[in-house]
């Protein structure tokens, strides 16, 4: 197959939790600007669907379902990405779940399975694919964090919330590991973004309030996610790294939420 144009043309980004919500988007907007793809996520007919669309559309994508919450399942993408693609020069992990549960309510499993999907996944990921950017003195690792943690808390998210500043503090380290390797390590810090998993832990009437405490007064979808992504991605990126762009429609902004009211 050729080569397509675009910004990202010529490289291989594999994008985890690519399934639906954010990572869907930027496994969108990466295909249209010309990368190859590899999709994980939990749901292989997910990952099917996509994979028809931006086939369809003329683009090359593979999939590889695959928990990313295990060590086997890092394993196991690692190991299709080496056979399939041959080799990786951008990750999107973007995989996350965000169970929500009052400190005293937050059982073991749910913190462990969070720190699992959301921060060691970061880890194991990276670790397995750095010899390779590093050989081609090329790499973009690149993770979704979150306002979450990093600058803003909501109750019943003390998991979600340390696995996301964790996120943060890797990406950093990592950056520092990798600066003189050709790879950079940076991340996405997305405030309020309309996708399956928030819609399913949110009514109409919440997110309409919520709405109101954004001054852009909407929420953000996967496609405002994935141009912040895309920057990183590219090229143009290339003297930026351990860094986190925040996209947020402003929310950060006011220093108190009566000024939006
Ligand atoms: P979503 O709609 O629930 O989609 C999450 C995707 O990740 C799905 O494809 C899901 O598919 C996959 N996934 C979940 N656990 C996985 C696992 N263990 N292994 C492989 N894939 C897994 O969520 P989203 O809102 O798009 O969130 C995406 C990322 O953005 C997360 O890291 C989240 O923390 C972050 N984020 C979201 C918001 C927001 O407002 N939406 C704000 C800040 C940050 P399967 O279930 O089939 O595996």
């Amino acid at each position: 197959m050729s080569q397509r144009p675009g910004r990202l043309a010529g490289l291989t980004a594999l994008i985890t939790g690519a399934g639906r919500g954010i990572g869907a988007g930027i496994a969108r907007r990466f295909a249209q600007e010309g990368a190859v793809l590899v999709l994980n996520s939990r749901t292989e007919s997910d990952l099917a669907l996509l994979q028809q669309e931006i086939t369809a559309a003329g683009g090359q994508a593979w999939i590889v379902p695959a928990d990313i919450g295990t060590a086997a399942g890092v394993q196991a993408v690692l190991a299709a990405c080496a056979k399939g693609s041959g080799h990786i020069d951008i990750l999107v992990h973007n995989a996350g779940i965000y169970p929500f549960a009052a400190i005293e309510q937050l059982t073991d499993e749910t913190w462990q399975q969070t720190m699992e999907t959301n921060l060691t996944s970061a880890f194991r990921l990276t670790r397995g694919l750095v010899a390779g950017m590093r050989e081609r003195r090329f790499g973009r690792l690149l993770f979704t964090s979150s306002v979450t943690g990093n600058h803003v808390v909501v109750p019943g998210a003390s998991h979600y919330a340390a696995s996301k500043a964790g996120l943060n503090g890797f990406l950093r380290a990592a950056a520092l590991e990798f600066a003189a390797d050709g790879i950079t390590v940076n991340g996405v810090e997305p405030g309020l973004v309309e996708t399956p998993g928030a819609l399913a832990v949110t009514t109409a009437e919440e997110r309409a309030a919520m709405a109101r405490f954004v001054p852009m007064k909407r929420w953000g979808n996967a496609d405002d996610i994935a141009g912040a992504m895309l920057y990183l991605a590219s090229r143009d990126a290339g003297y930026v790294t351990g860094q986190t762009i925040v996209v947020d429609g402003g929310a950060l902004l006011p220093e108190n939420g009566a000024v939006m009211l």
